[in-house]
């Protein structure tokens, strides 16, 4: 039983970060390394904080947490002090708390009572909390490998190590089937490991969690791109099932802006794997931003990790654009209501660090040297308007245009589907409109005995949906292979 007076006596208190100063001197996770007795007082007050509600709307529906996590019961468990159980039950429902305890936005945050009741002091800190659970558990030796006793005899093929071919192959594994993953790059973990910057999860944070799938029994085959190494005919012969967990990369592209083609224009990603790249020992990023005005293009989740890296790697200045107005927790300190609040523009840790913003702008041209080289980009004051047919159209709302120095240009400006892949191609697998993968209600694409999940089904979204998705197509494949499953199925195809 939660206490029901917690949150009148304490409030939301987020973790605290290190200083901006030290921070932008490494690559290190921005939050501060308390001393484990302080950080479990501190988590323990903020769990208690719950009211372990009736109608728990951070726990599920249409705005809470899509994998179900069991918040209150987990609040509480960490209010008592009772860690085991506390992570018990939340690897119950998440295979991996670690990442979405640090990468989630949390609509579970936003959909927390607590977080539209005036004067409760804000939302209780389940990120926060979770993570905790997530380390300590690691920490204090919480965390086994979780060996199936069956074997199913069937051979399952994940394509693609991100969160939702992770979760999927853990699942698939547990339930005794021999699942293999594979991935086109030299090392696992797909955006985990080569788009979400250091800063943000240490990559230490995934490969402990990859060595769990090991133990339990689930293979990795990494240089080996599927559809080109492997033919889907050699696929076919040697797997029952396959899940395509390939995600959505294709990188929405600004083709209508003059001056696009200079050189020193890039997409966001273009400039992200290189610099994941040399932190992990790769050797300098032949991308970097040191010493160049860097100019971002995007004001999401991409467009902040491109901002903190750039920061890291030295840029003479950092300036993020978007052509949406500036966010209301940045105009005052309110806190927006549910369930709007984790998909509007926010203020990410790398923000506080350095460099600088501009609202409601768009590019009217990126103007080049002599070489063909960008140098400048011209901005105007816009406004984003819905047309008759409710397209959204972004107006200019100034004559006048700014000019400001640029030697290097972000599109963070959004992702368009999958990449074409000749795998695609040679399965006969069909495309929606998004450019993203077809299924059905039970995850299987056009191609019989071929399953999708994550990005690569719902288009780029968080890693709490790519996790959820990966549960949930592991179930699918289960009674494909076995007819019937015992698998939680979180989420449904969209
Ligand atoms: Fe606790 Fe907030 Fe969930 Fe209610 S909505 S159970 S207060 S976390």
């Amino acid at each position: 039983m939660a206490d029901p007076h917690g949150f009148l006596k304490n409030d939301r208190a987020d973790a605290k970060k290190r200083p901006t100063t030290e921070r932008v001197e490494d690559w290190r996770e921005v939050y501060l390394d308390l001393e484990p007795e302080v950080r479990e007082k501190q988590v323990r007050t903020q769990a208690g904080r719950c009211m372990d509600c009736g109608i728990p709307f951070c726990h599920s529906g249409s705005a809470g947490c899509p994998l179900g996590n069991l918040i209150p019961e987990w609040n509480d468990l960490v209010r008592r002090g009772d860690w085991e159980l506390a992570s018990d039950r939340l690897h119950a429902t998440n295979n991996f708390p670690e990442f979405t305890g640090r990468l989630c936005p949390a609509p579970c945050e936003a959909a927390c009572v607590l977080a539209i009741t005036p004067d409760a002091g804000g939302a209780v800190a389940i990120k926060r909390v979770e993570q905790a659970i997530a380390d300590v558990s690691w920490e204090q030796g919480l965390v086994h490998a979780s060996q199936s006793t069956v074997s199913s005899g069937k051979k399952v093929a994940v394509v693609g190590s991100g969160p939702a071919g992770l979760a999927a192959a853990q699942q698939l594994t547990r339930a005794g089937h021999h699942v293999t993953v594979f991935e086109r790059d030299d090392r696992l973990g797909g955006l985990l490991r080569y788009g979400i910057p250091e800063f943000k999860m240490e990559k230490k944070v995934l490969d402990r969690r990859l060595a769990q799938l090991r133990k339990e029994g689930t293979k990795f085959v990494t240089g080996v791109e599927v559809g080109v190494d492997l033919t889907v005919d050699q696929l076919r012969a040697k797997f029952d099932a396959v899940v395509l967990a390939v995600g959505a990369l294709r990188g929405r592209d600004d083709t209508t802006t003059p001056g696009r083609e200079l050189a020193g224009v890039h997409l966001a990603m273009d400039h992200l794997v290189p610099a994941n790249r040399a932190v992990e020992g790769d050797g300098p990023s032949p991308l970097s931003a040191e010493g160049k005005h860097v100019v971002i293009i995007g004001g999401g989740d991409t467009g902040a990790d491109c901002y903190g890296t750039a920061v890291r790697e030295g840029a003479a200045s950092v300036l993020q654009l978007d052509q949406y107005p500036m966010p209301p927790s940045q105009r005052d300190d309110s806190r927006s209501p549910w369930p709007v609040w984790p998909w509007i523009l926010r203020t990410y840790a790398a923000h506080e660090e350095a460099g600088e913003r501009k609202f409601a702008v768009a590019v009217e041209r990126f103007i080049g040297d002599d070489d063909g080289h960008v140098r400048q980009i011209a901005l105007r004051k816009v406004r984003v308007e819905k047309d008759a047919e409710g397209r959204r159209a972004v107006v200019p709302m100034s004559e006048e245009v700014e000019v400001l120095p640029a030697d290097m240009v972000l599109l963070a400006i959004g992702f368009e589907g999958v990449e074409h892949m000749r795998l695609l191609d040679d399965l006969d697998i069909t495309l929606t409109r998004r450019g993203t993968i077809s299924c059905g209600s039970d995850w299987e694409t056009t191609a019989p005995g071929v399953f999708v999940c994550g990005d690569a089904h719902r288009g780029a979204s968080l890693v709490v949906w790519a996790i959820a998705e990966g549960r949930s197509v592991a179930n699918a494949v289960d009674r494909f292979l076995t007819g019937s499953s015992d698998l939680p199925s979180p989420v449904v195809p969209n």
